[in-house]
Order: structure tokens, then sequence, then C-alpha cells
């Protein structure tokens, strides 16, 4: 079989055996000097689809690839790992400082540089420009490759004014191939790319947005930070992973609390100095088994592969949110989590937000729809991967036979599902009652108290036993009851009022509940039998080594001992110099020659020669 020029780069630079998904197509059609607009999941492999090309394109003597990036230390590691596979790169960004730029700038002019990172605002700029106009000149603007091309849209969430400005690439260089890669899959934000960055002529490949190494859970939450805690010494122990909260009070006090049960756990919030922040940062990109607690201030440009669960201490805004966070789990396409527990309170809390925030009455209309989106996800019953991809507008196609994905956790432990519209009706007219017997309004604990029939001090206090509601639950379970309630404010048939006291009150959507329009339906608490089922892999050190056997594990400790060493040495992230995958295919093959090294994914020519003769020294003892 032959090998194309561009398999024969991935192999021999990168050590790859094989392209991933569409990865092959895209780099084929850049070569040839095609346009392309490349969307793909976080993790999907999109850098290879610029970087590729840009060797290939090197190697015919067209010159020097441009990549824009918004990322200082995204183009510190990319330069620092493409160096590591042999590739001349360089970056120019604010962190250089004159000298420096100035030899970056020489060394492109001369040629040597197959990669050029640089940060938008700098790329035009009339020095840079001036740059471009030499090599393009000389025939040695190979192709422009603009990551994080949703930046250009104010749509997205991460609008780059400089961003506008890329358009200048195409009008004075209409000839050199452009791409454009992002992540972000919502059809506005690509429409907006394309028009903006003039990529109407473009090709567009265009990947599934499924992760099918990560595996969702949604627990209701009961003592969150308890779950927490078990759930990471249960599935996790010593992993990388990311714990999002609401709040900065809160983030500190999970940080503080994981540490106290012994786990390495920092905080990353906006409150933070921003030294303190960089610091934890790094730390989080370079240790092994850090656990980061943070806000969603944290988390932009973190790509470091191995990140094993993202868990959700608190529920986000929305799905739009809750997809991006837990997209930073697994990008090596090893097993990881995606976790949330979420309760009533989230609920309230969210409500809260939008009804007190001084947007317009549609946009709240708009972020409330929102939030019921995300609730009906938290509460589904059916298979999580189908409903999130739909809220995206795509039809998730099961590997196998059936409709589901197998690998969330309704698909491996379906809940019942329970008509609870009877009780949805007594709740409601509790609060009724209530509200017509004392003239007042009422938190959710003192209505579920009375539907409970518990005299408690302030249902004494204010006479309400006496009520027709008191005790006509009583046989069911407060979390029940919270259930219901969530059920009822996503519905938009109760409300919660945040400026007093959160108190409950009836909503014009009530009487669709009490007069029959509307089903309430409830999933059978899953998490009370949880507690005891059967996991699909016992705790390891990593996942990557989860089926090495003794003697192997030992030569896979070893090797990460010697990897940290070299990393530090390097000021790279350890993921950069091998990855955790590639360390266990070592481990486990324990390989005594170079020709045996070099037949393992990861493993291009550049690190062999680098590394290899190290690598059989530390397996072999
Ligand atoms: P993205 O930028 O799309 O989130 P990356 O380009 O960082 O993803 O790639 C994710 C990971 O997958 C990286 O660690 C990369 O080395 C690895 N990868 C990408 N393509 C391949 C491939 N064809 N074979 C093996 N590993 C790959
Ligand atoms: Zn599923």
């Amino acid at each position: 079989m032959s090998t194309s020029p561009t398999q024969e780069i991935l192999r021999q630079v990168f050590g790859y055996e094989s392209f991933r998904g569409p990865q092959q197509a895209i780099v084929e059609h850049v070569l040839a000097g095609g346009d392309a607009l490349v969307l793909m999941p976080t993790g999907g492999g999109k850098s290879l689809c610029y970087q590729v090309p840009a060797i290939a394109r090197q190697r015919l003597g067209l010159g020097t690839s441009i990549v824009v990036s918004p990322l200082i230390s995204l183009m510190h590691d990319q330069v620092g790992a493409l160096h590591e596979a042999g590739v001349e790169a360089a970056y120019l960004n604010s962190s250089l400082d004159a000298d420096e730029a100035m030899q970056v700038e020489r060394r492109l002019l001369r040629g040597e540089l197959t990669l050029l990172y640089a940060a938008p605002e700098r790329l035009t700029t009339p020095r840079f420009l001036a740059l471009l106009d030499t090599l393009d000149q000389r025939g040695q603007l190979a192709l422009f490759a603009i990551d994080e091309a949703h930046c250009v849209s104010q749509w997205g969430h991460d609008f780059r004014p400089e961003y506008r400005l890329l358009t200048v690439l195409h009008e004075r260089y209409a000839h050199v191939p452009r791409m454009a890669l992002t992540a972000t899959a919502d059809a506005l934000t690509r429409a907006d790319i394309v028009e903006r960055l003039q990529l109407e002529g473009a090709q567009h490949f265009i990947s599934s947005f499924d992760r099918p190494n990560i595996r969702y859970t949604i627990v209701e939450k009961k003592d969150g930070l308890v779950q927490l805690l078990r759930f990471i010494e249960r599935e996790h122990p010593q992993e990388a992973g990311i714990v999002y909260c609401q709040s900065r009070r809160r983030v500190e006090e999970v940080a503080q609390a994981l540490c106290k049960a012994g786990l390495t756990a920092l905080p990353y919030h906006a409150g933070l100095d921003s030294a303190i922040r960089q610091t934890h940062q790094n730390r989080f990109l370079r240790e092994e088994g850090l656990v980061m607690v943070a806000t969603i201030a944290f988390g932009m440009g973190i790509d470091r592969p191995d990140v094993r669960f993202v868990a959700h201490l608190d529920m986000p805004k929305n799905i739009e949110g809750y997809y991006q966070e837990t997209g930073r789990a697994g990008r090596d396409g090893a097993p990881a989590d995606a976790w949330m527990v979420y309760g009533l309170q989230d609920v309230i809390n969210q409500r809260r937000m939008i009804d007190e925030s001084p947007a317009d009455e549609s946009f709240k209309q708009a972020m409330r729809g929102k939030l019921e989106a995300l609730l009906a996800l938290a509460e589904a019953t059916d298979c999580r991967r189908v409903r999130l991809l739909g809220y995206f507008g795509e039809q998730y196609q099961a590997p196998g036979a059936g409709e589901a994905c197998g690998n969330c956790d309704n698909c491996l432990q379906p809940p019942g599902v329970r008509d609870a519209t009877e009780l949805a009706r007594k709740l409601l007219s509790c609060i009724y009652r209530v509200q017509q017997a004392s003239g007042l309004s009422f938190g959710a604990g003192h209505i579920l108290d009375i539907l409970r029939g518990k005299a408690s001090d302030k249902v004494m206090q204010h006479g309400h036993m006496g009520l027709s509601t008191f005790g006509i639950a009583a046989s069911h379970s407060e979390s029940e009851l919270r259930a219901v309630l969530r059920q009822l404010i996503a519905l938009g048939a109760v409300a919660v009022d945040g400026q007093a006291f959160n108190t409950l009150h009836l909503t014009a959507g009530s009487r669709d509940v009490l007069k029959g329009g509307v089903q309430v339906n409830l999933r059978e608490s899953v998490a009370a039998a949880g507690s005891g089922r059967a996991r699909r892999r016992a705790p390891t050190a990593s996942a990557a080594a989860a089926q090495l056997d003794a003697q192997a594990q030992i030569r896979f400790i070893n090797l990460k001992a010697w990897r940290a060493e070299v990393a530090s040495q390097h000021n790279l992230p350890a993921y950069l110099i091998f990855h955790d995958a590639t360390l266990a295919a070592i481990a486990q093959s324990a390989p005594q020659s170079l020709d045996a090294l070099s037949g393992i994914s990861g493993l291009g020519a550049k690190k062999l020669q680098a590394y290899g003769a190290e690598v059989l020294r530390v397996v072999a003892c």
C-alpha cells in the first residue's frame, strides 16, 4: 500500500498511525490550495488539520504557514510541542520583548519557519503586514490558519474585535489558502464566521459534535460536597479534573474542603489576583492529579488532554455552557466523566439571577427558556447524549443498532418514570391555601413541611396545621417533593420571588397543571439505588494505565517520573512530551530496541531520536 505524503508526515513527525475522522479530507483539501471551514468538537484534533498541510507545503517549497491564535499560553505550548516533534515553529505575541520578536521576524524572513503563531492584533499591524508582503512577493506564504474562529462573531461568548480585522488577509493575499477552525457549533456563529472572514468559497468540514468517550451523569443534589468527594475518590483518585461552582465564595470553600480530604485542589476565579490565577493554571497544566475548583472564568484555552472529569457542583445557566465546560474532559479520547449534581436551590438561584438582571424582558424570557432546557436535560429519563446533540440540531447516530448511546447514566441504568401530576397539584394548592389563609407567602421549606404534616415551630406559629393541605403528602419524601417543585418551577407553574426571601407564588401557568392540561413526570430517584452500583473500571492512577499488569504498572510509573523530569527541564507540560497513552503502550510492550519502540503511537522520528535511548533504559530497569 502506498502512503500519501500527508500520511507519511502524520507517521514520521507525529508518530500517529492514521488520521481521525475528517482530518485526512481536510488536510488534502488545504494542501491542494483550497479554503476550508473546520468545525470540530474539542479534542477532535484540529491542530493537525493545519499542522500537517503546513509541513507538507513547506516541504514543497511554498514557505511558512501563519496561525492566528488568541491565547498566549496556548501558542507557547503548541510551539513547544512542535519543537518536540522536530518542526520549526515560533510565535509572536506580547510575551516577547522587542529583541526576541526581532529574532523571530528574522527567522521568518530567512524562511526557517514552518509555522508562525501570531495574535490577531499583531498580525494586522503595518509592520507585520509588511513582513507578509515580503514573503508573499517571494511566494513564501503557504497558508493562513485562523484558530478559535468563533472569536470573530459577536454572538459567541468570546467575541474579539481584533478578529474582524482579519479580512485583510483575504483582501491582500487572496491566492493564499485560508482555513478557519472552531469548536463552537451553532449555526448563527458559523454563518457569522463565513461572512466576516469571507469564506463563502471555502469547503465546509463539519464533524459530529458527539464526544463518545465522555460519560454524562446527572444526579440529584443531596449533600453535594460529600457526593463530589465520593465520586472523585471512587472514580478518579489522583486524576486531573475540574470542579465548576457558581460563586467565588463557594469555589474557595470547596477547594478547601477537597484539600482537607487529602486531595490536591486549587481555587480559580476572577476575584483572585492575576498572578495567582496564572500560577494555579500553570500548576493545573503541569501537575498530575490536580483538581481545579473554579468558576466559569476557568477553561478557555486549557488544552490539557488528560482531564479525566469535569464536575458541576452547581447547575450552569444553559446547555451551551454545560456542553462547553464538560467538553474539557477527555480530549485524548480516553474514558472521561461529565458529572453534575443539581437541586432545587440551583433552579431557584438561576431563576432569580435571570429575574433580577437588568436585561429586557424578551432577553430574560430567552434565558428562562434555556434554563428550562437544561433542567429538562437534568430531569430526563432517556439518553442524555441524544438530547444534548438534539439541542444543537444534530441527530445522534448510535454506533450500534439502538438509538441510545450506552454511555450515559440513563442508558446504563434506565430510571423509572412516574406520573406525579397529582402530587404537583397538591403542592400548588398548598401554596394557594397558605397564601389565602395568612395573606403571606412562604419559601419552599415551609410549604414542604405543611405538605408532609411536620409541625415545625413556624408551622405552629402561623397555625398552618389547620390548613386542609396539612399532611396531604405525608407519605412522600422531602426529596420527592423537591423534585416536583423543581419541575413546576421549570415549567413556569411556580415562581420564586428572589426579592422576598425566595417565597413561592402561583403563576398563570399553575392553572394548566391544576386543570389537567399539563402532566408532570418524575424520574424515580436512581441516586438512592446508585450508591452500590458496579463500576465500569477499578480506580487506578490513570485511565491509560488501567489495563496494565503489575510489572507494566511499575514501568509506567517509572516512565512517568522520567517524563516529569524532562518536562520540567523543557518548561513544558508533561503531556507535550508524551501522552499517558503513549507511556502506557510503552510500559505494556516493554520494547528492547529502537525499532520496536518506533512502532508505538505518539512517537515520531524526532522524539525517537531525542528520547528513544533513555526510554529503553527506563523500561529496562
Ligand atoms: P482540538 O484542538 O480539536 O481540541 P487537538 O488538536 O488538541 O484537539 O487534539 C487533541 C488530541 O488528539 C491531541 O493530544 C492530539 O495529539 C491527538 N490527536 C489528534 N489527531 C490524532 C490522530 N490522527 N491520531 C492520534 N492522536 C491524534
Ligand atoms: Zn445515553
